[in-house]
């Protein structure tokens, strides 16, 4: 795992904050009481993770399934050297486990439904920007072009378990599915080990288990879609479903008096400009709430309607530049007013 400087103290004081709680909660009525939430934090996939629940009696599955977000990270990471996905993409051509596989096959359905514009091999355009980075940079055009010539989708083959990259010089980049991927895993995780309500955040894509002890169902709120700001624009009621947002405020900055935001064109090698602030996606897993929320971010308010309508059981939110909301159906009939 990389940690900037920066990183590294939000996460102690993180740390800090969880543990404090902790001492608070400890004056709770302990062996199982289901009170007031209490939440395990650790700083994993370059975010803050939080798993919240109810029940005393799960504390040990709860830390137990951010071990397993560590462990996840070691598969999906495009900058870590240890990284599964950082050695296939050295390699070019290497058998793979069934995890990356399955979500390398997800990722790529993606990739064809909306005609390479999500593309998973943009990895190579994403790098020059380094986003988490302390510097982030707009890479000049020249240094822009040569990297796009190494984007495209159509080139990774799988055969069997080996994947092969075709462009050598491809660099595969799973960092609009891993999150969702990795939230199922610990939702399997604590599911097995008994846990019937908690939420699991990572940085923002959100898998709800089950209700609220008390039979109600979570409030999820979606963030105002602008840089600096952290309260929700629109709050849905969730039960045993995921929230996942891909929006311009995440690992954005500014240049010269322009913004740029880490969802980038394949065409050009620039963010994404299409009128749309964020999207928003509402599902049962989150690995397709992740994938479906930047494929339809980069396919726009109308085309990326129409994708998220043949997704049978996922619903979208699009908010347009004006913070207009454009919510499906099933979308509308969950937020609450
Ligand atoms: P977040 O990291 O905030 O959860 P998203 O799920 O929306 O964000 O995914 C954004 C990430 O997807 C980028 O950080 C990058 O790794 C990758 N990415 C950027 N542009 C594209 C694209 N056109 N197609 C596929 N993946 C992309
Ligand atoms: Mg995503």
């Amino acid at each position: 795992m990389h940690y900037t400087q920066k990183n590294a103290v939000f996460a102690v004081y993180l740390f800090t904050i969880s543990l404090f709680a902790a001492l608070l909660t400890g004056c709770a009525p302990s062996g199982g009481a289901k009170g007031a939430p209490r939440s395990e934090t650790a700083f994993l996939l370059d975010t803050v993770v939080r798993v919240t629940y109810y029940d005393a009696d799960d504390a040990a599955a709860v830390r137990d399934s951010l071990d397993l977000c560590a462990a996840e990270s070691k598969i999906f990471s495009r900058t870590d050297a240890d990284s599964e996905l950082f050695r296939l993409n050295a390699a070019g051509s290497m058998a793979v486990s069934g995890e990356l596989l399955g979500v390398l096959r997800t990722a790529l359905g993606f990739c064809a439904a909306t005609d390479g514009r999500f593309d998973v091999t943009m990895g190579g355009v994403s790098a020059l920007y380094g986003f988490s980075s302390d510097v982030p940079t707009v890479p000049d055009p020249g240094t822009l072009a040569a990297a796009l010539s190494h984007v495209g989708w159509e080139r990774v083959g799988i055969d069997g378990d080996t994947v092969t990259l075709g462009d050598p010089e491809a660099v595969i980049d799973l960092g609009a599915a891993a999150k969702g991927y990795i939230a199922d895993r610990m939702k399997a995780l604590l599911t097995e080990r008994g846990v019937e309500s908690a939420i699991i955040d990572l940085g923002g894509n959100v898998l709800c288990l089950g209700e609220k002890p008390d039979g109600s169902a979570y409030r999820v709120g979606v963030r105002y879609p602008e840089a600096g700001r952290s309260d929700a624009i629109a709050t849905v009621a969730v039960r045993e479903r995921s929230v996942v947002t891909s929006g311009v405020y995440e690992r954005s900055f500014v240049a010269d008096g322009v913004a740029y935001h880490h969802i980038l064109d394949p065409e050009t090698g620039l963010p994404v400009r299409n009128g749309l602030r964020s999207v928003t996606v509402l599902g049962p897993e989150s690995l397709r709430c992740d994938v479906l929320s930047t494929a339809c971010f980069v396919l726009g308010l109308e085309e990326g309607m129409a994708l998220i309508g043949a997704e049978d059981g996922y619903e979208a939110l699009f908010i347009t530049d004006d913070l207009a909301l454009h919510p499906t159906a099933g979308f509308a009939a969950a937020m609450e007013r």
